[in-house]
């Protein structure tokens, strides 16, 4: 039977960054036999299939797309107690700010820094969604997916997910294997908050509440409204009124170097007289793509062809008007700039579609 398809949608009016022409089929999926059905039809019929949920994180070119655009519709939320435990059990499409403003209301700590995210539950372990010193991957139980070459319905735990810095197995190893329905999450239920990074604490320690009087939750609930200010603050909530949220977020990941690579940018930055900011991951170092970008010289605001860099911050390229071409155009353009002057190759975050 063939699915439902819409035909002829446009991509940019289900993505954050709003770029990307016409799918030529387009379905939504809010079961998990719905998606192993259009699995098998894309197979049967050999139309390329891409998956989407809340198109936060993904770039369509301007041609659109020539095959089946699934989008994940799986909703479904529940929370089960078990030996000092609490699973939450999410669909893959459950919008993820809200699935976070529920834990926090049950009390749960775990997820609060990672309020205001935009897109779904389902896509938080394609690339260990992480912000304010946490990531999903500290929290993530069991995913369960539909394997697109068996068509089986398989699970993964934890380890098997081979997390890494914004990075599994579902947006490295095994791309485009596996579609998620479902995910997870499994709290402590005796864990306190922990505010780990320094921004958010320098921020919740200016601030006159102190969060040693409060409950559990009013704790909790503090921390997310903290990180949902100093996200507004940078234009890292959608909002439709604030042409700056017209982004993926950040456009590029923060390098990770390793002691050699580390020393002869130190040294560069030492010839230019620049101090820089840096973290110790074990024994590498991160240093913030921001502080390269900006460097290099883009600063925030930049515009050219209709894509510019976000006034409040400088890592997320945004859509003032411009083609997915422009856009690929400027990346490359900074991606250039910094591996000439700094040595260091940036690694773009989002997910750029290519027709095959
Ligand atoms: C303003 C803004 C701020 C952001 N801030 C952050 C941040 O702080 N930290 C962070 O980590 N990210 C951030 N992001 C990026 C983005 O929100 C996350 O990566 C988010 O998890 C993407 O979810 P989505 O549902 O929108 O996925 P989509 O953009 O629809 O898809 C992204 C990728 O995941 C795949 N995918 C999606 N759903 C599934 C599924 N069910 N099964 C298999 N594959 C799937 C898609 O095929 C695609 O490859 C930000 C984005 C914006 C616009």
């Amino acid at each position: 039977m063939t699915p439902d398809f819409q035909k002829d949608v446009i991509l940019s009016d289900y993505t954050t960054i709003c770029l990307g022409g016409k799918a030529d089929n387009f379905i939504s999926c809010a079961t998990t036999e719905s998606v192993q059905e259009t699995v098998k039809y894309s197979k049967e019929n050999n139309l390329s299939l891409q998956v989407i949920s809340g198109g936060s994180n993904i770039i369509f070119p301007d041609e659109g797309y020539r095959g089946i655009v699934m989008k994940v519709d799986i909703k479904g939320i529940s929370l089960k107690h078990e030996n000092g435990k609490a699973k939450l059990i999410t669909g893959a499409g459950e919008n993820w700010d809200e699935t976070v403003r529920y834990t926090v209301d049950n009390g749960l700590a775990g997820l609060e820094c990672l309020s205001g995210i935009p897109g779904t539950a389902g896509a938080t372990p394609v690339q260990n969604v992480g912000a304010y010193g946490q990531e999903v991957k500290d929290i993530v139980k069991i995913v369960k997916a539909i394997d697109r070459k068996t068509l089986d319905e398989v699970k993964f735990n934890n380890e098997e997910c081979n997390f890494g810095y914004r990075d599994s197995r579902f947006k490295s190893s095994d791309k485009d294997r596996y579609i998620i329905t479902e995910v997870i999450f499994e709290f402590d239920i005796k864990k306190e908050p922990e505010i780990k990074y320094p921004e958010l604490k320098d921020y919740i320690e200016r601030s006159s509440a102190s969060l040693v009087t409060k409950s559990q939750i009013e704790k909790l609930n503090f921390i997310r409204e903290s990180v949902l200010s100093l996200r507004k603050k940078k234009s890292m909530l959608t909002d439709p009124e604030n042409p700056d949220t017209r982004s993926c977020g950040s456009f590029f990941t923060n390098p990770v170097l390793k002691e050699d690579e580390f020393k002869s940018f130190e040294k560069t930055a030492e010839d230019l007289n620049l101090k820089f900011p840096f973290y110790r991951t074990g024994s590498k170092y991160k240093i913030p793509a921001a502080w390269l970008v900006e460097n290099s010289g883009f600063r925030k605001g930049y515009t050219e062809n209709g894509a510019g860099i976000s006034s409040s911050h400088s890592l997320a390229l945004v859509n003032r008007g411009c083609s997915t071409e422009a856009l690929l155009e400027l990346s490359e353009k900074i991606k250039i700039r910094v591996k000439e002057k700094f040595g260091i190759r940036l690694m773009t975050e989002p997910v750029i579609v290519k027709n095959i």
